[in-house]
C-alpha cells in the first residue's frame, strides 16, 4: 500500500468508528468556582416533586435518546446524551440562576443553571447560548440554540445533573423515556472522591 494513502486511513477511520459508536468523547469534567460545595456532615434532599412546584419543562421535547450516562468504551460519560437539530431551542428544566455560560474546548458552548435546591443542570455543544451568567431563569426558558460545538460528532444535546459540581445520572430524576420527572426523592452525601446518591423509597 501506497505510504500517504496508509497515513490518510490511519488518520480517517477512527474518525469513522468515533461517528458510528457515540457523539461525544466523555468530555472533560468542568468545574465551576461558584459551585455551592457540600461539607462532610451536610447531606442534601432532592425531591422531584418539590423541584416540580415553580414549574418543570423537559429541555427538549420529541427528543430520541443517543447515548446514557455511565462507562462508554472505557470512559466516564458525565450525562446524556439526546438527538436535536441544528438550533433546535434547549429550555431549562427548572427555574434557578445561569451559573454559568461560557465555552469549552470538550463541551463547546455550555451552560449551568443552579436551582433553589442546589441542583445544577448542564446543556452543552450549544450552537450558540441566550443567556448571560446572572440571569434568572424559569422552568421554559430559551438557554441556548443546539448544535455540535465542543467534542461532538452529530448535533445533540449533552445534559447532565450536578451537584457540588460533581455529576450524577440524570437517569435518577428524569424519565427520558416520557420526558417527565421521577418520583423518587435523592439523598446526596459527601464521600471522598465526590458524591453519594442515593434512592430514597
Ligand atoms: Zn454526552
Amino acid at each position: 500500500m501506497k505510504k500517504w494513502l496508509y497515513i490518510v486511513l490511519l488518520t480517517v477511520l477512527p474518525l469513522v468508528s468515533m461517528a458510528q459508536d457515540y457523539y461525544d468523547v466523555g468530555v472533560k469534567h468542568i468545574k465551576i468556582t461558584t459551585s455551592s460545595e457540600l461539607n462532610d456532615k451536610q447531606e442534601l434532599i432532592i425531591c422531584p416533586m418539590d423541584l416540580m412546584e415553580d414549574g418543570f419543562c423537559f429541555p427538549l421535547p420529541n427528543c430520541k435518546i443517543l447515548s446514557p450516562y455511565g462507562m462508554r468504551n472505557g470512559r466516564m460519560h458525565s450525562g446524556w446524551d439526546i438527538k436535536t437539530y441544528a438550533n433546535d431551542t434547549i429550555r431549562c428544566a427548572f427555574e434557578g440562576e445561569v451559573v454559568l455560560s461560557q465555552w469549552f474546548a470538550d463541551y463547546g458552548n455550555c451552560v449551568i443553571v443552579r436551582h433553589p435546591n442546589g441542583l445544577e443542570t448542564l446543556y452543552s455543544h450549544n450552537v450558540k447560548n441566550l443567556v448571560k451568567k446572572g440571569e434568572k431563569v424559569k422552568a421554559g426558558t430559551p438557554l441556548s440554540l443546539e448544535g455540535h460545538t465542543g467534542r461532538a460528532t452529530g448535533d445533540h444535546l449533552h445534559f447532565e445533573t450536578r451537584v457540588s459540581n460533581q455529576h450524577f445520572d440524570p437517569n435518577l430524576l428524569f424519565d427520558f423515556e416520557n420526558h417527565c420527572l421521577r418520583k423518587d426523592c435523592l439523598r446526596i452525601t459527601k464521600k471522598k472522591s465526590g458524591i453519594k446518591v442515593k434512592k430514597i423509597k
